[in-house]
């Protein structure tokens, strides 16, 4: 017997959210619901819109940095399913729901001979989130895979399927965070994947770690893992929101000034006329690595983490605004926030 699907809401007020590796430790918000369907997100979204309530999707809460009042209805997105669309010889469609696990999904693929998403295991979070930033990781971006999402728009409760081109991606950015910010809930997403492995071993970090000159998908999965254990503070362990800061993208004059100024930084080529410049490198030289300020810091291995021990948002903002600060004085290189923010930093 087929249940039919629960449209009935638990909308709560004042509930604690606390994403489980969110920098949000205090934060609470004023409404509050999950919803595992999408009659469920309908009901919701009429529920904003008829109250006039900001809205606020959230998948795994791993990207957040909550320093001020959460005011409206926090969404949480928990559609789950997983579904091949179609294939041919040499590619797989599959369609995961929103609230689909990244790294379970990642897995999963690779498990089940679908291959090009190893470089990106373990990234925390929820497969809704993916396209927001264009997640990426180790050489591989998930634009390299994407053949649709499937959206609700705010405004209206339509549902639209949005192409990879419609979705803009560039480096660590998309139309979600551009000129569609706030815009749409994003419900689903199909990725083509390889049938027959393709790696890719570009990333240096990636190339040393590797034991073999020819490694399979599953070589490749098991070393970003060991890299990522080995380098990355566990949000669980230590709130931390992974890399606060982009590499900050460069006019190629800029870069070839700085290349000459100081020879050890990191600069990749982005396009034709921007180079990308190791965001990590300048606040590292900025003597920021490893510091601790009170209750917050920069992790001691990775200086793009900026990492909770136990103070606030606030604080994690006050501290990210002196790094800000003092790179700019010393490189006159602006770096941009990567974690969506509420509460003020300039
Ligand atoms: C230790 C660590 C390491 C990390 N490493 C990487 C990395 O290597 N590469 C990388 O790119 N990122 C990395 N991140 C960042 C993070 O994993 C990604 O941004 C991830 O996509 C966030 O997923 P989430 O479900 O937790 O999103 P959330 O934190 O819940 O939300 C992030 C943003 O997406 C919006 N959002 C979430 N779900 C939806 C939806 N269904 N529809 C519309 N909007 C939505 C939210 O409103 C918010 O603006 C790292 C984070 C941590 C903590």
């Amino acid at each position: 017997m087929i249940e039919a699907e629960s449209t009935e809401l638990q909308i709560n007020q004042s509930v604690d959210l606390k994403p489980y590796n969110s920098l949000a430790i205090s934060a609470v918000a004023e409404y509050f619901c999950s919803v595992q369907n999408i009659s469920q997100l309908e009901s919701a979204l009429a529920f904003a819109n008829n109250n006039n309530l900001i809205l606020t999707p959230i998948g795994g809460g791993s990207n957040l940095v909550i320093a001020s009042d959460l005011t409206g209805l926090v969404l949480h997105i928990d559609l789950k399913g997983i579904e091949i669309i179609s294939s041919d010889k040499e590619t797989i469609n599959i369609r995961f729901a929103a609230g689909e696990n990244w790294h379970s999904s990642v897995t999963y693929c690779l498990e089940n001979g679908c291959y090009g998403l190893e470089n990106l295991a373990l990234i925390p979070g929820d497969m809704g989130a993916a396209p927001i930033q264009n997640i990426g990781a180790y050489g591989v971006e998930l634009c390299d895979f994407v053949h649709s999402v499937e959206v609700i728009e705010r405004a209206t409760g339509n549902l639209k399927r949005l192409s990879c081109d419609d979705c803009q991606f560039g480096y660590r950015t998309s139309v979600f965070k551009q000129t569609a910010k706030d815009s749409y809930v994003i419900t689903a997403v199909t990725l083509t994947l390889n049938k027959t492995p393709k790696v890719n071993i570009d990333y240096p970090s990636l190339q040393t770690s590797l034991e073999t000159d020819n490694p399979s998908p599953a070589d490749i999965y098991q070393a970003v893992c060991h890299i990522r254990h080995s380098k990355l503070p566990d949000p669980q362990d230590i709130p931390n929101v992974g890399s606060f800061f982009k590499n900050p993208i460069v006019n190629k004059d800029v870069a070839d000034t700085l290349a000459q100024n100081h020879p050890e930084l990191p600069i990749y080529a982005y396009s034709p006329s921007q180079s990308k410049l190791a965001a990590a490198w300048l606040i590292e030289h900025c003597g920021f690595k490893g510091c601790r300020k009170g209750d917050v810091g920069v992790h001691d291995k990775q200086a793009l983490v900026l990492v909770n021990y136990q103070g606030d948002g606030a604080a994690v903002l006050a501290l990210a605004e002196e790094i800000k600060s003092v790179v700019l004085q010393t490189f006159a290189v602006e770096l941009q926030v990567e974690p969506r923010i509420y509460g003020n930093l300039t």
